[in-house]
């Protein structure tokens, strides 16, 4: 195959994986750059929002772009895993609930209906019925969607698509970059130990972190919002209980000040405790200026009042059940002002795919892939509505 182009990756995370993978094969000379797992906590100039054990996967979403990135995704998690060898989705149900008649079920079942989702409505009496350790606010309604939805381990996913990285020849550099520079020749990348690295274009996939690099080009005004995960691990008597449990979208159950909140059925966490998670969207999100602030959010246990807020909402989610242990973890999601991702060029050769807006980590190869046509032919993805995915400076958060 011939070198069509060679292309520097900065960031090693989701998109910047998947991204790797797409351009390699493509036939360009891949170089990737980033660190490797930094938990929030190490000693690191950068974090990621990918050093969990789950994320939620799953199609149905009210916006049909959301939807056809995951259906994409998910529709080829099969071949990644099994040419990696590495495993990363389970497939548990989602369950999205919502007051009944709300029309954010309607409209996400009519936003993916042709992306043929599997999926059972259930009303309130089938909603007790079908999951009788869950208790739900009076007068609800749900969305049980089955298929592959479930959950993904975003660790792993990244461990797989590094395996064949590798195996296509993508040179990986574990450093930080601080530094990037567009000349009429290339572009040249400078490391955090002072090295250079050169290429004939840069995709950006930094993630929370862009803001941190010293660019000659304008970079879109991110939102980057402080999470807070809320851990609570399940004692080995009582993991019986969770065995039919899907994973959970559901309102704030109380008066909260949360947008929504999410919980994942009991996953293994490296240290063997076997923890339930729950998150949320605060209202209204705690913005994190600087990347200073952002660094310091990642070296933070997290917020103690979200986390009360969290327990609060999983007691009352999973009444009657103790955890055995509690813990706090922070992470930080990176908002654009159409709440889609944004993969466009900032410059000639240098282009940008970030803005998960909390929804990438289950589409990242979707992602990945739009990125590496950005990167190759400048064009925008013909199969989605033009301008999806353009940095457009007049829109305001
Ligand atoms: C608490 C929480 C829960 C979430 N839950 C879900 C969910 O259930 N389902 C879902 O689909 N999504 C979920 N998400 C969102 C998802 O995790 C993100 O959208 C996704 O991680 C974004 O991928 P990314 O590649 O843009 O960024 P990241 O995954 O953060 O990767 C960016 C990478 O860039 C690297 N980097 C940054 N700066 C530099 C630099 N200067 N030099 C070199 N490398 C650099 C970092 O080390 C990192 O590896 C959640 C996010 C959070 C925070």
């Amino acid at each position: 195959m011939s070198i069509q182009k060679s292309v520097v990756i900065i960031g090693a995370g989701l998109i910047g994986v998947s991204a790797a993978r797409y351009l390699s094969a493509a036939g360009s000379r891949v170089v990737l750059v980033g660190p490797g797992e930094t938990p929030p906590g190490a000693e690191s100039r950068v974090y990621s929002s990918w050093y969990d054990e789950a994320r939620i996967t799953r199609i149905l979403d009210p916006d049909p772009v959301w939807g056809t990135l995951a259906a994409r995704s998910i529709s080829r998690y099969g071949d990644i895993e099994s040419e990696s060898g590495i495993c990363f989705h389970q497939r548990s149900g989602v369950l999205r609930v919502a007051d009944a008649g709300d029309e954010d079920l309607a409209q996400s079942t009519a936003a993916c209906e042709h992306l043929d989702p599997v999926y059972d409505v259930l009303d309130e009496d089938r909603l007790t019925g079908r999951f009788p350790m869950l208790q739900f606010r009076g007068g609800s309604e749900a969305l049980l969607e089955r298929g592959d939805a479930g959950f993904m381990n975003p660790k792993r996913f990244v461990k797989a698509q590094s395996v064949l990285c590798s195996r296509l020849g993508v040179e990986r550099i574990h450093a930080t970059v601080t530094r990037i520079q567009e000349r009429t020749s290339g572009v040249v990348v400078t490391l955090e130990d002072g090295r250079a690295v050169q290429a004939e274009s840069a995709l950006l996939a930094t993630g929370a972190f862009t803001s941190a690099l010293h660019l000659d080009v304008e970079c879109p005004p991110f939102h980057i919002s402080a999470q807070t995960i809320l851990l609570a691990e399940v004692a080995a008597d009582d993991a019986g209980r969770f065995q039919e449990m899907p994973a959970v979208i559901d309102r704030d159950p109380g008066n909260l000040d949360l947008k929504y909140i999410y919980v994942l059925p009991p996953v293994r966490y490296p240290d063997g405790r076997l923890c339930v998670k729950i998150g949320g969207r605060e209202s209204p999100d705690t913005i994190l200026d600087t990347p200073k602030d952002i660094g310091d959010w990642f070296l933070s246990g997290g917020s103690a009042r979200s986390g009360e807020r969290l327990e609060e909402a999983l007691v009352s989610l999973i009444p009657g059940w103790a955890p055995a242990s509690l813990q706090t973890k922070p992470c930080a999601v990176t908002r654009t002002p159409t709440g889609r991702p944004i993969v466009d060029h900032l410059s000639d050769r240098i282009v940008l795919a970030a803005g998960g807006n909390g929804a990438a980590a289950k589409s990242a190869d979707e992602i990945g892939r739009i990125a590496s046509t950005r990167v190759l032919t400048a064009a925008e993805p013909p199969d989605y509505p033009v301008e999806t995915f353009l940095c457009r400076s007049n829109l305001e958060f």
